[in-house]
């Protein structure tokens, strides 16, 4: 069985940027399991792996527009410190959640906190890197109809 659309499969990564700075891995940890085909991983990823085999390694380099997206300044403004819930532990590099314009989840970086100004950053923390994935793909198999219908693969005991 090859990757392809509707498979769900699960992969061995590291991520690591132009310095070889590593970012993210799942190296001594679970897989990273997803539906090919979905989106639920980054374009330029998914991509590289279709057709591939159980067994395959891969490295592949992925520009930011197949990636989380250039680095946008319109993503970064300045809000009232009163806008946040826990006004008085804001500090600079934190990141939480907040609804985007299009009602998506997104994730918020603060910049700066200077007096009642607050800068934040909606660019998604991997905005503009250039990603470079080590990838062993450890396991394909069919998408069941609960998961093709959610979009997501899921684990052993996950029925909602
Ligand atoms: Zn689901």
């Amino acid at each position: 069985m090859s990757i392809a659309a509707d498979k769900v499969v699960s992969i061995e990564y590291t991520l690591t940027d132009d310095d070889g700075e590593v970012l993210d891995t799942s190296v001594g940890d679970e897989p990273l399991v997803y539906l090919h085909g979905a989106e639920n991983i980054v374009e330029g990823l998914e991509k590289a792996l279709d057709g591939k085999n159980v067994g395959d390694r891969i490295e592949v380099v992925v520009e930011p527009e197949e990636g989380y997206g250039d680095y946008l300044t319109e993503l970064v403004s300045t809000v009232d410190r009163d806008a946040f819930e826990d006004a008085d532990q804001l500090e600079v590099g934190m990141e939480f959640h907040a609804e985007a314009p299009d009602g998506e989840s997104q994730i918020v970086t603060v910049r700066a906190v200077d007096g009642n100004e607050v800068t934040i950053d909606a660019n998604h923390p991997l905005a503009g890197v250039r990603l470079h994935f080590d990838v062993k793909v450890i396991d394909i198999r069919d998408a069941s109809e609960d998961e093709l219908a959610h979009g997501h693969p899921h684990g052993e005991d996950d029925d909602h």
